[in-house]
């Protein structure tokens, strides 16, 4: 190559000013030691209510490798992340990554090594995972849940954190959809594909941003965009249903027929049934709707998100 190569880390950060500084000095220090790279980072400041839009302004003035996109609110991880990515066409590469230092920066140049020998897509895989309870039950939950219902192969221990290539990102960048499960539309997106491993640790300071809520919210997304399987469960449930009730239905005919005497008690077994089915079906409605309420926002082609200013692009 003549040119070095031009590789945009991307960070969405929500709430961070706890962490921006060691981030800041840490990226630096990666990107001080190869100089054979051309860096940038894209911070999305996703509407914080403290300092971080501040912080990451301060940071674009000392230093111009460092560019601020900030959002006009909070839409979300999934939202500032595609907003990032939208900004960084002209790049050879971006690396995305969260802002907590989660994902260690330092092994950012391995990533780097591994897409210039010919991987598109290069996913950072835990070694380890340090968080506990609820929500690392949760998670393994999920990719159990997740890895039985779908077709394309979300791997255990990768997150957000990893690299795409200037192919894989054009097209991260014109997929159209809303609901956004990124590790599942990058496995999507297919090209070859290489893995560097690291140890996940803790959150370097601050809480985690993500609310339950929104974690749970992010599984169904990613469950509901990359499988019919629960619209074809309701299928075969239904016509396990239909097929009971049929022949139920031949044998008190029969029976009738034969003039045996039907007895006229039941009313435990009616109430049973009727409430039991009644339950099914409106399992069944749900499971309609979160699809429906999908495509609903889908059809109405908002955008992901609204940039509210850039700092530190030309
Ligand atoms: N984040 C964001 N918008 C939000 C919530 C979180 O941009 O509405 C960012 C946050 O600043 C961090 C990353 O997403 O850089 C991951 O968030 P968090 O650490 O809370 O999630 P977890 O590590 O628990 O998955
Ligand atoms: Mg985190």
């Amino acid at each position: 190559m003549s040119r070095p190569p031009h590789i945009a880390i991307v960070t969405p950060a929500f709430n961070e000013t706890a962490v921006l500084p060691q981030l800041f000095a840490r990226l630096t220090a990666v990107f001080d030691a190869h100089p054979d790279v051309a860096w940038h980072a894209v911070l999305i400041d996703d509407g914080s209510r403290d300092q971080t839009a501040a912080l990451i302004e301060a940071q674009c003035a000392r230093d111009r490798r460092f560019k601020l996109v900030a959002l006009s609110r909070n839409f979300g991880f999934q939202n500032a992340l595609a907003a990032g990515l939208a900004q960084c066409g002209g790049m050879d590469a971006v690396v995305t990554m969260d802002a907590d230092l989660q994902d260690p920066p330092e092994i950012i140049p391995e990533m780097v090594a591994a897409w210039r020998n010919g991987a598109e897509v290069v996913l950072a895989v835990r070694r380890s995972r340090q968080e506990g309870g609820l929500r690392r039950v949760g998670f393994d939950l999920f990719h159990r849940l997740f890895g039985s219902l779908v077709d394309i192969r979300i791997d255990r221990n990768t997150g957000t954190f990893g690299l795409l290539g200037r192919d894989a990102l054009a097209t991260f960048n014109q997929l159209p959809e809303v609901h956004r499960f990124f590790p599942g539309l990058r496995s999507w997106v297919g090209f070859p594909r290489a893995e560097v491993y690291y140890d996940r640790l803790e959150r370097a300071a601050g809480a985690p941003a993500q609310s339950f809520r929104r974690l749970v919210r992010y599984a169904l997304d990613g469950i509901f965009s990359f499988s019919h399987l629960p619209l074809r469960m309701l299928t075969y449930a239904g016509l396990g249903v239909a097929g009971i009730g049929f022949a139920i239905g031949v044998f008190f005919i029969v029976r009738r027929l034969l003039g045996i005497e039907v007895a006229q008690t039941g009313f435990t077994t009616l109430v049973t049934l009727v409430l039991f089915l009644g339950g099914v079906q409106l399992v069944g409605i749900g499971v309609l709707g979160e699809y429906l309420g999908r495509i609903y926002d889908e059809v109405k082609r908002r955008p992901n998100y609204v940039i509210k200013r850039r700092v530190g692009f030309d």
